[in-house]
């Protein structure tokens, strides 16, 4: 069974063609600078093709990856009717999606409706929904899988903000949390490699890339994390500044005369790791740059590694007590220096990392922590496109 997982962004729409009989991808690629000229990068076996292609909305990509996939250089199927079905990723579900989903034209309204809560993300989905809908016609299944559902299990104690209810009634002004796929793959994956029962397990899960979450996932279920109502909330990021007091956007917006758009601007795509330092949003440049002395890395470095470390501790104690600490994402499976420096002077938790091994990277499922000690931490390598599809198998499996 082959499955097309579908990841569509503000102005990018990003494949993944999946063999389910031994997980393989067949092939993979992104189309960029959607309604600005348009890019497609496709990739299969060990070569890849890059040529340049208009594409002015979502719906011209869609039909370029089609393209690729069935004929030209980059063919790897004989046609669309190979494909057994189509799972998207969705950024936003509220309320009302906790578990991913056939999608219906209903869904896809639903999707739509739910544009304020994302909206960089939900429209584009919808859109990459629909003009996937025209092209595999109404026998292909597809399935939503969302961001937020794994999140869906928090209790109302972690996610309602301290703000008058009236807003959560009237506007849904709540934590949703992101990243929601991913952290349910990688606890789920360290359960099932353990052999452990989800039930009386509790888990921190690190995501860390570009954007960075911090899940507490307590009997397999999500129980809090760091980001919130959007993705800025949390931990310092590539652009984004994690949580800071409402006080100081206020503050700044009166002081610089900026308007809420540019304010918003700062905030997502001017803080972070790029604010700090001011010198790059990569976390590779960060820990180059601060071993060569630039202070303001190093004080990059430092503020996140801090932030991880106590939201460690407060998840904790929020589950009352700590089984594992698991480290995804480009900067949490690559960076040993950082895992090193959230794990250092935790021993008093039952946390104690094995050098040799926290500096070995694998690239796959890999344990880093002294044996023995009460909590494990672990290196696992997300794959949200994978878990993607394996939802959507198992969906349209019944
Ligand atoms: P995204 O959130 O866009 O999916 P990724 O999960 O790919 O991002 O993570 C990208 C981040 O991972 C970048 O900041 C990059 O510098 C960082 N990274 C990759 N390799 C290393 C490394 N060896 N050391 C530190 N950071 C790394």
């Amino acid at each position: 069974m082959k499955i097309l997982v579908i990841n569509a962004g503000s102005s990018s729409l990003k494949y993944q063609l999946i063999d389910m009989d031994n997980q393989n991808v067949i092939a993979k690629g992104n189309c960029e600078r959607i309604g600005v000229d348009g890019l497609i990068t496709h990739k299969f076996a060990d070569r890849s093709l890059q040529y340049e292609v208009p594409f002015p909305t979502h719906k011209e990509a869609f039909m370029e990856v089609v393209k690729a996939l069935t004929s030209g250089e980059g063919k790897v199927i004989g046609d669309v009717s190979e494909i057994s079905a189509v799972g998207h990723r969705v950024l936003h579900g509220s309320e009302v999606y906790k578990v991913s989903t056939l999608i219906t034209e209903k869904v896809i309204d639903d999707i739509e409706s739910f544009s304020e809560l994302g909206p960089l993300h939900n429209p584009p989905q919808a859109a990459a929904m629909r003009a996937c809908r025209t092209v595999f016609g109404p026998d292909t299944p597809m399935v939503a899988v969302f961001d937020t559902s794994f999140h869906q299990t928090m209790p109302e104690k972690a996610y309602m903000y301290g703000i008058p209810y009236e807003y959560y009634e009237k506007y849904h002004i709540r934590k949703y949390g992101f990243h929601g796929t991913s952290h349910r793959y990688v606890s789920q994956h360290y359960l099932e490699m353990r052999g452990l029962k989800p039930e009386g397990t509790k888990l921190v899960v690190c995501h860390l890339g570009n954007g960075s979450s911090i899940t507490a996932v307590k009997d397999g279920k999500c129980m809090d994390t760091s980001m919130g109502f959007t993705p800025l909330d949390g931990i310092l990021m590539g652009t984004r500044s994690g949580a800071v007091d409402p006080s100081v956007v206020l503050y700044l917006e009166n002081k610089e005369n900026l308007s809420a758009d540019q304010m918003n601007d700062i905030l997502n795509k001017k803080s972070g790791f790029l604010g700090v330092s001011e010198l790059s949003s990569d976390a590779r440049d960060l820990v180059n740059a601060s071993h060569e002395g630039n202070k303001l890395a190093k004080l990059a470095c430092d503020m996140v590694r801090y932030e991880i470390k106590k939201f460690i501790g407060a998840y904790a104690a929020a589950m009352g007590g700590l089984d594992a600490v698991l480290f995804t994402g480009g900067i949490g499976e690559n960076s040993g220096e950082l895992r090193a420096e959230v794990c250092e002077e935790l021993e008093f938790m039952g946390i104690q990392l094995d050098e040799k091994e926290n500096d070995y990277n694998t690239g796959s499922d890999h344990k880093i922590s002294v044996p023995g000690q009460k909590v494990e931490v672990w290196v696992i390598p997300t794959n949200e496109e994978l878990a993607i599809a394996l939802d959507t198998k198992a969906i349209i499996e019944g």
